[in-house]
């Protein structure tokens, strides 16, 4: 199996070089030439297995030309351990009849980017070897909240590899400002940057496409690399749940071995539910996909009129990390409806006009998996309120959009399927949005919502985030760089 771009015009690459390298030459994202196969048969030896045999199985199909799979069930053991994971990496509860709700939220940032960023580094590390590199990775992340601090988790203390966090300085809630400020580890360093998200996305892609600089930290034996969802090292760990969830569903008696389920992903960059239509093209009994945004519906509009359109306001909601305009994974959803051609050309309408129009054929193939629907503000409060009072489950503001739109196409079709709901964060994440949904208050600071939260509902934090206030700051967030002082901040980058 080879990895070839989503837009054709970059040489084809070993699994290893896609990891390392993240984003294709000619802008394009890696994919594999070929979905391997999942046969029924296997998913059903699958319920035999624990979680990380389960990952280790799936995983060794893409990266098996140069995986082996004693590599591979390792590392698996060690990310998906008790000790990140306690009680285990992707429960599932029930809420009423038909709709599932599957975890992913338990690892040691409290978001669903662990279940990613827990293995990757260290198929990232494995495959700076492999593709016989000596130098070391210096890896640089742009953060609006979740994925920083995940990074910072995963990267933490690993040899060869150092990692700097740019956030903005007033663009994330306080549990992430101090999550990234309080962040251990001796190959850290996080920087919170004057401005907003596009300033620090900015100025670490200026410092990507720095030639200069990329040659300064060569002589010193350092080259750049990026942790963000575009790296198939993070889409692959995420095919993995969805497959995991089905066998715990079989294991339950909840579905008869292949019988179809329906999927709903409360969706920003479309990484996650991605991963979920390719456990599908493998051959996990999937019927349809519920794309669920929240007030930025720019995806929502795309599945019904088949264009993507970006020139429009941007919301800030209580839904942060769903907080975008462009979905950089689409375009492999693109690749696999339209090709390479087609891909490339409405890749640099993208860029050129900030839209695209899919041809009726591509529009209808598409509309024939997914269903694209959407959840403003006030339904986001409406449901948290509503999951907790008539099924006494609390989820956070990013779960329940997905919960919105899973509960709406059920009701919808009356297919009898059931449908699995990506829950994405612990709902302490989001304490304010959360207890404010709830009972109409929010105290003055954020860091005491956690605690009324606990104590109006039971439901325990999560040990991750339990004390956070208490922490030792190493990153003080009111030592804001600018945005233009970003490329000296990596040059001078020492904590390898
Ligand atoms: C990143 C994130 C999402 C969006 O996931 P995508 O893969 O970007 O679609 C949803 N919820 C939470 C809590 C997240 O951190």
């Amino acid at each position: 199996m080879k990895y070839i771009s989503t837009r054709g015009k970059s040489e084809a690459v070993s699994s290893a070089m896609a990891i390392k390298k993240g984003l294709c030459e000619d802008g394009g994202l890696y994919f594999p030439d070929e979905i391997p196969s999942l046969t029924l048969d296997e998913i059903k030896a699958l319920c035999g297995d624990g979680y990380a045999s389960r990952a280790a199985k799936v995983m060794y199909k893409f990266l098996c030309d140069e995986y082996t799979y004693e590599e591979l069930l390792s590392e698996c053991e060690g990310a998906y351990c008790e000790d990140s994971f306690p009680g285990g990496p992707a429960p599932i509860s029930k809420l009423g009849e038909r709709i599932r709700v599957l975890e992913l939220w338990h690892g040691p940032t409290a978001a669903f980017k662990d279940m990613a960023l827990q293995i990757m580094p260290r198929l990232f590390v494995k495959a700076v070897k492999k593709t016989g590199d000596t130098r070391k990775a210096l890896i640089l992340v742009a953060t609006s909240g979740d994925t920083g601090k995940a990074a910072l988790e995963g990267y933490k203390d690993v040899d060869g590899v150092g990692i700097s966090v740019f956030y903005p300085v007033d663009g994330v809630s306080r549990v992430q400002k101090l999550q990234m400020a309080t962040q251990e580890g001796k190959n850290v360093e996080v920087n919170s940057v004057i401005g907003n998200f596009d300033d620090a996305q900015n100025g670490v892609k200026k410092i990507f496409s720095d030639s200069e600089i990329n040659a300064k930290l060569n002589e010193k034996g350092v080259f750049l690399s990026s942790a963000n969802s575009i790296n198939w090292g993070r889409l692959v760990p995420q095919v993995v749940y969805y497959i995991s969830a089905y066998c715990d569903l079989l294991k339950d008696g909840d579905i008869e071995l292949g019988e179809e389920i329906d999927i709903c992903v409360p969706t920003g960059n479309f990484g996650n539910i991605l991963a979920a239509y390719i456990a599908k093209l493998m051959g996990l009994p999937v019927h349809s996909f519920v794309c669920a945004s929240n007030k930025n519906n720019v995806l929502t509009d795309f599945f019904v009129s088949g264009n993507y359109d970006r020139n429009r306001p941007f919301y800030a909601t209580t839904s942060p990390s769903m907080d975008i305009l462009i979905s950089s994974n689409l375009e492999r959803l693109l690749y696999l409806t339209c090709g390479q051609a087609e891909t490339e050309t409405l890749m640099n309408e993208l860029k050129e006009k900030g839209s695209y129009t899919v041809s009726d054929e591509a529009k209808a193939k598409i509309g024939s998996e997914f269903t694209g629907l959407s959840c403003d503000e006030e339904q986001t409060a409406c449901e948290i309120k509503h999951v907790y009072e008539d099924y006494n489950y609390l989820c956070d503001t990013h779960t329940a959009v997905g919960l919105y739109c899973a509960e709406k196409y059920v009701k919808e079709n009356n297919s009898g399927r059931k449908l699995v709901c990506a829950s994405t964060a612990s709902p302490y994440k989001f304490s304010p949005a959360v207890l404010k949904a709830l009972t109409g208050e929010v105290p003055e600071n954020e860091l005491d919502a956690m605690e009324l939260l606990e104590k109006k509902t039971g439901v325990p934090i999560p040990k991750p985030l339990y004390g956070i206030a208490q922490r030792k700051v190493r990153f003080d967030p009111n030592n804001a760089i600018k945005a233009e002082d970003m490329p000296l901040s990596a040059l001078n980058f020492q904590r390898f």
